[in-house]
């Protein structure tokens, strides 16, 4: 570590405060957590589509996006699933400075690593969206035949199959998708952003 030699210029920086006035709006990490095939990338990137047609600065931050790129160089051991979610919660962090509204869509199965996020990102920007989707949809859906391999044992720990979901007990809000057409999902979570 060299932080003694880093000498942060923050004050110089164009503040978050001056950003979120000249967009019109306020940034915030809205953290999707759900089982596989829940809805969260699908309802993350509607939502991003609605606020970007409203002159939102809207950033979806998922696997796609992340995992290909800045955190290529992890897999699935526990204790890699924690370096990516710090490394996300970090990034989400300097969006949120630029005066994003992040949509970040991640499994994040524990309650300690959803606050290990909230921890970085700080409570006041952190939203916790529960896509609230029963285990048999998802694996009726079964987008990426990920259940199907779990089920075979052809994938370990799989969430949800042989490793623990910890649903969320107060979300800021609670998905229940098997009730709600994407659209309508997409909307619900708009409606409640407090931007
Ligand atoms: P996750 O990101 O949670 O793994 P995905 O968004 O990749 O999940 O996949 C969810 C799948 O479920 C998509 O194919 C989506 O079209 C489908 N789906 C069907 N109904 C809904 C709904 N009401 N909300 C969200 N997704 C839905």
């Amino acid at each position: 570590m060299m932080a003694e030699n880093i000498h942060p210029i923050y004050h110089r920086l164009v503040q978050r405060s001056e950003r979120e006035t000249a967009n019109g709006h306020r940034g915030a990490v809205v953290w999707m957590t759900g089982l596989s095939g829940s809805g969260k990338s699908t309802i993350a990137a509607a939502a991003e589509r609605k606020l970007f047609e409203r002159g939102v600065f809207a950033q979806v931050l998922d696997g796609d996006n992340v995992r290909t790129g800045l955190n290529g160089n992890l897999g699935f051991s526990l204790e890699d699933r924690q370096e990516n979610t710090r490394r996300v919660a970090e990034v989400a962090k300097l969006f949120v400075q630029a005066g994003a509204v992040v949509l970040c869509s991640f499994v994040s199965p524990t309650r300690a690593m959803r606050q290990s996020v909230a921890d970085i990102v700080g409570d006041d920007d952190f939203l916790e969206v529960f896509v609230n989707t029963p285990l048999e949809i998802c694996e009726q859906r079964d987008v990426k035949g990920l259940y199907a391999k779990a089920r075979a044992g052809d994938l370990k720990n799989f969430t949800g199959i042989d490793s623990p979901y910890e649903a969320p007990l107060d979300p800021f809000l609670d998905l229940r998708t098997a009730d709600l057409t994407v659209d309508e999902a997409a909307d619900r979570l708009i409606e409640a952003l407090p931007l």
